[in-house]
């Protein structure tokens, strides 16, 4: 399949790259290096980021006023730490499709899925089922489970996870439908992954809403694979909550603080329970500190602490630059860049009659995935990807089988797709 006029030789990725019109962000990143001091080909943004050049002086001007103001800081330095956090609101509600009311950078992943589960999964006798992927990460996993168990569940009649079809990777989405349609009653939550990390298949976020609200389940969404990759649409699509990481596309840095949405349908619902901190209270009587919490409208009133200035620092100087480049030009760059791998990939399996040294598990249409392909190599595959590390190549190796590369429109060049390619092809050469 190669609807886009793709060519195999090397003259056609330096074209591409110079007719490209993101081609210059690339300049705004820091690549590691080989141990040879070569420059990396690095596929690995869907598991960290690279650092932005500028993240430095975003954090130096936040030590600096820390050294000149102290405690002061919290009003009056350059940037105030009290409302820090806002200065990313805008940006990021613009980035998953949301109102500002709806969004909010706080805590991290984890802590965020069991502060939306604790407010959004209200299990009773009748509806106390979570459906979820089978095989989703593994903390996502563990935060399900234990909710299940702390609500007095067991998982076995409580646990609905989605397989694939026999011999097949990716879920079908008439698989999702139908046990919304079959278990709806006894649904409470649904929640998936909008991109999975294994496979790199996105899921049809608003079809999956609509099904769930027309039963009456809740709808929730991690978003790790899919914030900073695929064009979203949170606010129209309408499910309750998101939450998202911000240290792989978004380039934030190990551990950066997080990112939650909260549909603007619940920004006032007071009665709602939640487990709260002082951050989540109203702004306007947080520092009178009563002793009785009132929490702010929308997203914000989910916060628990004040945030890490330093860590928001760096997040604000990827957001800067994705705010420039603009999501719907990196999508349109992630399609083309992604089907050209996939075509390289389909290349060699066609010239070297190796068809079965790997495949491709990620779905073939743009619109079921986002930047990653997932190569399932059943033979040697540890090995191979060993030696692709030492040729500088970046990409994460995942038990048993499955190599997982993502070119990120942001900073990767289509050159560097077809040099990691070369390497693959060779190391495939080398299993033969
Ligand atoms: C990366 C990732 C996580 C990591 O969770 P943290 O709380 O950030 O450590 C969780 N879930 C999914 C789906 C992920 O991709």
């Amino acid at each position: 399949m190669n609807d886009f006029g793709f060519q195999s030789g090397e003259d056609f990725a330096i074209a591409m790259d110079a007719r490209d019109p993101l081609r210059n962000y690339r300049e705004l990143f820091l690549f590691p290096k080989t141990a040879g001091g070569g420059e990396c080909v690095y596929l690995c943004g869907h598991s960290l980021g690279l650092q932005p050049k500028t993240a430095a002086a975003y954090i130096a001007q936040e030590l600096k006023d820390w050294a000149q103001l102290g405690v002061e800081g919290h009003f009056r330095a350059t940037n105030p730490w009290m409302p820090y956090h806002k200065l990313l609101t805008e940006q990021t509600a613009t980035l998953v499709g949301a109102k500002a009311i709806e969004v909010v950078v706080m805590n991290s992943l984890t802590v965020n899925l069991h502060l939306m589960m604790i407010s959004f999964y209200r299990p009773t006798a009748l509806k106390h089922k979570i459906v979820v992927e089978r095989g989703a990460f593994p903390s996502d996993q563990y935060a399900v489970k234990s909710q299940i168990r702390f609500h007095g569940f067991d998982l076995a009649s409580s646990l609905i996870e989605l397989s694939p079809l026999p011999g097949e990777s990716c879920l079908r989405d008439e698989q999702i439908e139908s046990v919304i349609e079959d278990s709806g009653d006894e649904i409470a939550l649904i929640l998936l992954g909008g991109v999975n990390y294994a496979t790199g298949q996105a899921f049809d976020m608003a079809g999956v809403t609509r099904a769930g609200h027309a039963r009456g389940c809740v709808v929730g969404f991690d978003l790790a694979h899919a914030a900073g990759n695929l064009q979203l649409k949170l606010h129209e699509w309408g499910p309750d909550f998101a939450v998202w990481c911000s240290y792989k596309y978004l380039n934030g840095g190990p551990g950066c603080v997080a990112g939650c949405f909260v549909h603007e349908r619940h920004a006032h619902s007071w009665d709602l329970g939640r487990f709260a901190g002082w951050w989540g209270h109203d702004e306007r009587t947080r520092f009178e500190m009563g002793p009785d919490f009132r929490a702010m409208p929308g997203a914000e009133g989910w916060q628990l602490s004040n945030p890490s200035i330093i860590s928001l620092a760096v997040l604000r100087a990827s957001m800067d630059i994705f705010e420039e480049a603009g999501m719907d030009r990196l999508r349109t760059k992630s399609v083309m860049l992604t089907s050209y791998l996939e075509f390289l990939l389909n290349e060699i399996l066609l010239n070297h009659k190796s068809s079965s040294s790997f495949s491709i598990v990620t779905p073939r249409e743009s619109d079921r995935r986002g930047a990653q392909l997932s190569i399932r190599i059943p033979k040697n595959g540890r090995t191979l990807c060993e030696w692709l590390t030492q040729h500088g190549i970046v990409g994460d190796w995942r038990e048993p089988d499955t190599f997982r590369i993502a070119p990120v429109p942001l900073y990767n060049s289509y050159q560097d797709v077809f040099r990691f390619v070369q390497r693959f092809a060779a190391a495939l050469g080398l299993g033969e």
